[in-house]
């Protein structure tokens, strides 16, 4: 029989949570320690005044990668979860252009969209899904599944990735096949939801839109928190633990060996292995005592984050028709945008923006005929040095008058029964993302497979990462893939006798 290991995991995110249930699926002991109130991390959860705002994503995709996890569980998917395919999958308005464009999973009326703004462009469709089928499959479904804990297992993967088109940037990929400029923007976009510039990340991303025609988008009831507290409710089932509103303060070692941790207040949670899902520099850099060197340290002295993001959450009295469930409003200069959010690193003088109306789906997310909106506008990182005490009453108008001018939402500010809101400062207070960053490290080449955070470090025995700032990177699909990894690592450690409870008797 394999030796009980105890395990603690640091942060309550999805990565945290799909690790905990795999961990407890294997035979560990497991607790896990969120320093909010609340689990579920960048997927938390705002109730006010009758209204239900998913905070952070609202697009579930790849939904077997939930089956699997529900499976090892013991349970299954459909009898925790409601999840209902959304079609179109979300609606594409510009500034500079009347018409819209309705990004769906049929081919056929993908080629009718792609046809209204370009004839020849809707000629090469079939050939871009089938290049960005192949990154799919290859880059995402297999190195996806992969650890890249040393340069020899990721040397193989150059020449495939170089093969398929991979590692040119997205932008370029998308400009190869596609010449008409908003059809580029509605293939090009996909990677703003993990944080990536699309003319910096590789073509691998590609694969997000190919993952959304392939196996559709889907919201499920309740929003994505639905899936959090469905998560949560698997970890405790299995007999894990979940503490929150307890900071983990240190990760505790000896002799590079992971010991425990110690939480805000004092208490120590002993540990023969740590998962850490807190964000990825931050662990290194603030939670490991400074003695415990790094095997790559230029590399974690200057990791590169992403932006970061001004999230409005508006309770409305009324809904709007031009909203779908999912909505894209891109401004007039969205290449100088992409650059001051990303590079120049300022906010920008012009707007490219989502909006999520979930009630179009489940009315009972906002009070009767009202909506619930949530308003997502890509922001410099804290390294532009804003003041987001007085940036984001600037941008909240700013938001608004854009929403209602040329976003057509007519009556907004009118209609407008409660606001929240979350900024780059609140990134880093809450979820201690070090400049504020939405979405931890950038996705760019130098950052990704073996030369993104590990999934297992490369000093300290027994220390683990997840989560969108570790190998495979962000998105839900990507923090779950992440978790399986990650597990897997561990399972062949113990096998290995690396760690488990024996090590750390002997200590
Ligand atoms: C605005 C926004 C929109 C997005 N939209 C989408 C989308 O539509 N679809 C999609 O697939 N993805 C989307 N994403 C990406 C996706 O949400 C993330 O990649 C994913 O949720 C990150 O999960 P994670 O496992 O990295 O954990 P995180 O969500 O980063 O959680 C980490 C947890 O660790 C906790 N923690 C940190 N430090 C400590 C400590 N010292 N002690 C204890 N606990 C600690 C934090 O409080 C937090 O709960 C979006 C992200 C954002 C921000």
């Amino acid at each position: 029989m394999k030796a009980k290991t105890k395990a603690v995991v640091v942060g309550a995110g999805l990565g945290g949570l799909a690790t905990a249930i795999r961990l407890l699926a294997a035979g560990h002991e497991v607790t896990v320690v969120e320093r909010r109130g609340q689990i579920g991390g960048r997927a938390s959860r705002l109730r006010d005044a009758g209204y239900t705002w998913d905070m952070g994503p609202s697009l579930i995709t790849l939904p077997w990668l939930l089956d699997e996890l529900f499976a090892v569980a013991g349970t299954r998917l459909a009898d925790e979860l409601t999840l209902r395919a959304l079609d179109p999958f979300y609606r594409i308005y510009w500034e500079d252009d009347p018409r819209w464009f309705d990004f769906a999973g049929d081919r056929d009326r993908m080629l009718a969209e792609v046809g209204r703004f370009s004839t020849t462009d809707a000629g090469r469709y079939d050939a871009f899904m089938e290049a960005s089928r192949r990154i799919h499959e290859e880059g995402i479904l297999v190195a996806g599944r992969r650890p890249f804990l040393r340069a020899a297992d990721f040397a193989p993967l150059v020449p495939t990735m170089v093969r398929l088109g991979a590692l040119r940037t997205l932008g370029g990929f998308v400009a190869r096949y596609f010449d008409e400029p908003h059809v580029r923007q509605a293939f090009d976009f996909h990677s703003l939801f993990i944080g990536g510039d699309p003319f910096r990340v590789p073509a691998i991303y590609a694969a997000l839109g190919y993952l959304q025609v392939a196996d559709g988008v889907w919201y499920a009831d309740g929003g994505v928190y639905a899936l959090v507290e469905a998560l949560g409710r698997l970890v405790e089932r299995g007999g894990g633990t979940i503490v929150t509103g307890r900071r983990v303060e240190a990760i505790e070692t000896v002799d590079r060996r992971v010991r425990g941790v110690r939480l805000a207040g004092g208490e120590r949670i002993e540990a023969d292995l740590i998962v850490s899902n807190a964000d990825a520099t931050s662990t290194r850099r603030r939670l490991l005592e400074p003695a415990v060197p790094d095997a790559v340290p230029w590399r974690w002295r200057r990791p590169r984050q992403t932006m970061s993001c001004y999230l409005l959450y508006l309770g409305t009295t009324r809904s709007f028709p031009r909203l779908l469930h999912h909505t894209l409003f891109v401004g007039s200069d969205y290449r100088a945008f992409i650059r001051d959010v990303t590079a120049t690193r300022r906010v920008s003088d012009s707007l490219s923006l989502y909006v999520h109306a979930p009630a179009r789906t489940e009315p009972a997310m906002a009070v009767p005929g009202g909506d619930a909106l949530t308003i997502l506008l890509p922001v410099p990182n804290l390294a532009s040095g804003d003041d987001w005490s007085v940036r984001g009453p600037e941008l909240r108008d700013r938001v608004v008058a854009f929403l209602e001018g040329p976003g057509g939402l007519d009556g907004l500010s009118g209609s407008i029964a409660i606001e929240h809101c979350w900024t780059p400062a609140d990134f880093r207070r809450e979820l201690e993302a070090p400049l504020g960053n939405a979405f931890a490290t950038e996705p760019v080449l130098w950052q990704s497979a073996y030369f993104r955070q590990p999934n297992r470090d490369r000093v300290v025995a027994g220390l683990y990462y997840v989560g969108a700032g570790t190998h495979p990177g962000g998105g839900i699909p990507g923090v779950l893939l992440g978790a399986g990894v990650t597990a897997e690592v561990i399972e062949a450690d113990r096998r290995e006798g690396r760690v488990g409870g024996a090590l750390n008797r002997r200590r």
